[in-house]
């Protein structure tokens, strides 16, 4: 089965995610980023599986070398399963992302999220961005035109749909990752028809 993994610090709203698009009610549990096995749950009515792979990057309450391994662990599982992942959601705070990207950019420092971007797509797996929590965002074009910006995408944003997703988990409002997906499951179809 194509596989999609969903990745994104603590609080992005990882879970609300994986709740609209699964139809699974379930809840994390306990700390951040303490699950380091992936849970699987299939995307209906396709038959995608969705493995959330909690706390990529800063998980506030977890030691700074259990943060690394579960890193590390995350990397391994995305390096081994490369072939059969169809897309690497990377969900970001759409109202904080930017702040937060900005703040971990120095000359010794790439952002996780940004880095976590160039790692996808050195394995040849799409990410896709689910800039999420839109509704607390006032300025939507221009916060979407900036977070392309930072991820290397020239602005509008608009064309990047494909990469560039606005949901509002909360609210249920996800068809713009829907649609993202779709393109990235048509393009693997083509593919697999050369
Ligand atoms: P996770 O740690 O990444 O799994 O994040 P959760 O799914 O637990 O969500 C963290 C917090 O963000 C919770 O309080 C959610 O209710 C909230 N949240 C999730 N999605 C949205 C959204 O679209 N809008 C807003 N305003 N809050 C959201």
């Amino acid at each position: 089965d194509a596989e999609i993994v969903l990745l994104g610090r603590s609080n992005v709203g990882k879970s609300t995610l994986m709740r609209e698009i699964t139809g699974h009610d379930f809840t994390t549990g306990g700390k951040p980023g303490v699950t380091r096995q992936p849970n699987h749950y299939d995307w209906a009515p396709e038959s995608f599986v969705v493995t959330d792979l909690p706390g990529f990057g800063f998980m506030s309450g977890v030691e700074e070398d259990r943060q690394e391994s579960i890193k590390t662990d995350i990397v391994r599982y995305v390096e081994e399963h490369a072939d059969a992942i169809l897309a690497g959601v990377i969900v970001l705070d759409g109202k904080a992302a930017v702040d937060i990207i900005d703040r971990h950019t120095t000359e010794e420092e790439i952002p996780h999220a940004v880095e976590l971007y160039g790692f996808l797509r050195e394995l040849g797996i799409p990410p896709v961005l689910a800039v999420n929590k839109m509704d607390k965002v006032d300025d939507r074009d221009e916060r979407l035109n900036d977070i392309a910006d930072r991820f290397g995408l020239v602005p509008p944003w608009e064309q990047w749909r494909d990469t560039i997703a606005p949901v509002t988990a909360k609210k249920g409002d996800i068809d713009a990752l829907d649609e993202a997906i779709r393109v990235h499951l048509e393009a693997a179809k083509r593919d697999d028809l050369k």
